[in-house]
C-alpha cells in the first residue's frame, strides 16, 4: 500500500520574469512532484527569491514567459490567495510583520476561505507548535513582530504543517537559524513529505540546510537559469567549489 496515494505535479516551463524592466528569470524548467524534495541552489542575485515571489504571484514582477502548472492549472493566470487554494505554499526569505493579525487568525481565515472548519485550527496549532519547539504564546500575538529569525521560521512551519499544502516553496528557511532551530523545521517538513506527500522546492544558498533535508534532486540557479542538476552530491560539489564555476562568462 503506497502512503501517499495521489501524485500532484508543479511543473515550471521556460519561465521568464522582469524588474522593473531588467530580466531577473530567463527561462525557468523545473518539475516537482509529491513526496520529492528539490533543492534550489545560486549564489546571491542569482534570481532565487525573485522565482519564489514569482510563483507566488507577489506583485511588483512582470511575468515574461512560461507556464507554472500545478496539476494542469496555470497558476500565473491566478491571484496569489488562489494559487494558495490551489494548493502552493510560500515561506518567506523575511517572513513579514503583521501587526494586529495572530497566526490563529490568519490561520482560520485560510481555513474559511479553502472550506476547512475553522474550529481544527486550534488544537492542530498547538500540537504542530509542540511538534517544531515553537512556544504557545506565539500563537496568539501578532503574526511575526518581535520574533527572533528562529522563531519566525519555526512560525513558518507550524503554518505549513497547519494548512498541508500540496507544494512548499521555502526561500532560505535555513537563513538565521541555529543547528537546533534547523533541525526542528528540517525534520518537520521532511516528515511532511511522507505523512502527506508535501513536494517541496527549497531554496537555499548554503548546502548546510540539505544535510539536515535531504533532497533528491538539487539545481543551481544562476543568472536566471538552471545551469546544472544532478544528485545530492552536486550540493557536496558546491560546498567544496562554491560558485565560481557556474559563473557567467
Ligand atoms: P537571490 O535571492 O538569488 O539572492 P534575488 O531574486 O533576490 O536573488 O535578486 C535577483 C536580482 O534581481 C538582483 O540583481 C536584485 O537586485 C534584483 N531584484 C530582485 N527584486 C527586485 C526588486 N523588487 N526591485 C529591483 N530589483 C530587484
Ligand atoms: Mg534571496
Amino acid at each position: 500500500m503506497s502512503v501517499v496515494a495521489v501524485t500532484h505535479r508543479l511543473r515550471i516551463e521556460g519561465l521568464r520574469a522582469e524588474v522593473g524592466g531588467r530580466p531577473i528569470l530567463n527561462g525557468i524548467d523545473l518539475e516537482v512532484a509529491s513526496g520529492e524534495v528539490h533543492a534550489v541552489m545560486g549564489p546571491n542575485g542569482a534570481g532565487k527569491s525573485t522565482l519564489s515571489h514569482v510563483l507566488m504571484g507577489r506583485s511588483g514582477y512582470t511575468v515574461s514567459g512560461g507556464r507554472v502548472l500545478l496539476d494542469g492549472v496555470d497558476l500565473l493566470a491566478l491571484p496569489a490567495w488562489e494559487r494558495a487554494r490551489e494548493g502552493l505554499f510560500l515561506g518567506m526569505q523575511y517572513p513579514i510583520e503583521v501587526p494586529g493579525v495572530s497566526l490563529q487568525d490568519a490561520l482560520g481565515e485560510a481555513f474559511a476561505a479553502a472550506g476547512r472548519d475553522r474550529r481544527e485550527v486550534t488544537a492542530r496549532l498547538e500540537a504542530e507548535a509542540d511538534r517544531v519547539g515553537l512556544d504557545r504564546r506565539f500563537l496568539d500575538r501578532p503574526l511575526n513582530v518581535d520574533l527572533s529569525g528562529g522563531e519566525r521560521k519555526r512560525n513558518e512551519t507550524v503554518q505549513l504543517a497547519v494548512l498541508r499544502p500540496r507544494f512548499a516553496i521555502l526561500d532560505e528557511i535555513d537563513s538565521g537559524l541555529d543547528v537546533d532551530a534547523l533541525r526542528a523545521v528540517s525534520r518537520r517538513v521532511e516528515a511532511a513529505t511522507g505523512e502527506t506527500g508535501l513536494g517541496v522546492l527549497a531554496i537555499t544558498h548554503y548546502s548546510r540546510l540539505l544535510t539536515e533535508l535531504h533532497p533528491d534532486r538539487v539545481h543551481v540557479l544562476a543568472a536566471g537559469r538552471i545551469v546544472a542538476s544532478g544528485g545530492p552530491e552536486l550540493a557536496e560539489e558546491l560546498e567544496r567549489t562554491g560558485y565560481a564555476a557556474y559563473a557567467e562568462g
